[in-house]
């Protein structure tokens, strides 16, 4: 029994393509600073789980709440006032603006919520505020006038994590943050996100073992847009089903 709060929930969410159903009845809970690992082989459907959770994809059925509150069917910008943030599989920055710059225009979208109020000038300070705050969370203050283009693609993977965190969320979905890292790349990136982990629901799709098992409070196998299991991670780790339709070991 977890006395943590639900943040996210799905219930029965499905998404079909024509006739392929990528994914099928997923009903899952993300609790208040958790990290929950998705696994899976290419194609199980993660991707667009992620696409549904950030309302990127409308569901074809199904339902996904919102700390209790049904949000189904919201457009994607109302995400962000939700405390929900998201990176991309592929690299999602500004190449020619500095990594202050990419974190200023992540700032301003929480403008709508929590700063309305506020006048230009103070406004001007607080999104400064909030994209000096996301480097230093990411780790990369000392690049803070670098171009971002011109800068190592782990930097930039991490450059995209204080984008998602400029924008002032409570749930990180990071799809593949490890995705064409090297080993040393990979290291960073895995110790950056356990700095994470304790402040923040994370929702952490990998290929990457090492780095689930490190992260990962909870584990859940997809295939075929099905769960084929989720639960405790060395609970989920030892199951039969799991190492034959997965793990390979
Ligand atoms: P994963 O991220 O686990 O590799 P995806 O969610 O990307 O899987 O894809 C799941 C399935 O849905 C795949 O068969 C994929 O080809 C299909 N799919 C994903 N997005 C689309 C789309 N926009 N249109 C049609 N089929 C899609
Ligand atoms: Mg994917």
């Amino acid at each position: 029994c977890d006395s943590r709060a639900c943040v996210l929930e799905t219930r029965g969410l499905t998404k079909s393509f024509g006739g392929l159903v990528a994914v099928n009845a997923v009903s899952l809970r993300f609790l208040e600073r958790q990290t929950h690992a998705i696994i899976g082989p290419n194609g199980a459907g993660k991707s667009t789980l992620v696409n549904l959770l950030t309302a990127h994809l409308p569901p074809s059925g199904g339902r996904i709440l919102c700390r209790n509150t049904d949000i189904t069917g919201l457009p994607a910008h109302r995400m962000t006032g939700l405390g929900i943030g998201r990176s991309y599989q592929k690299t999602n920055l500004f190449p020619s603006f500095t990594c202050f710059e990419n974190c200023r225009l992540a700032a301003q979208t929480r403008l709508p919520t929590s700063m309305r109020f506020f006048r230009p000038a103070a406004r001007y300070r607080e999104i400064n505020r909030h994209a000096e705050a996301a480097l230093d969370l990411c780790g990369l203050s000392a690049r803070r006038d670098r171009v971002a283009g011109t800068m190592s693609y782990g930097e930039q993977r991490q450059l995209e994590i204080g984008m998602v965190l400029a924008s002032g969320p409570e749930i990180l979905v990071l799809d593949e943050p490890l995705a064409g890292m090297g080993r040393e790349e990979s290291e960073r990136m895995v110790a950056l996100l356990r700095g994470l982990a304790p402040h923040f629901t994370i929702i952490l799709i990998e290929h990457d073992m090492d780095a689930v098992f490190s992260l990962a409070e909870v584990l859940t196998v997809m295939v075929n847009g099905t769960l084929l299991e989720t639960g405790p991670v060395e609970q989920v780790r030892a199951s039969v089903a799991v190492r034959d339709a997965y793990l390979g070991d």
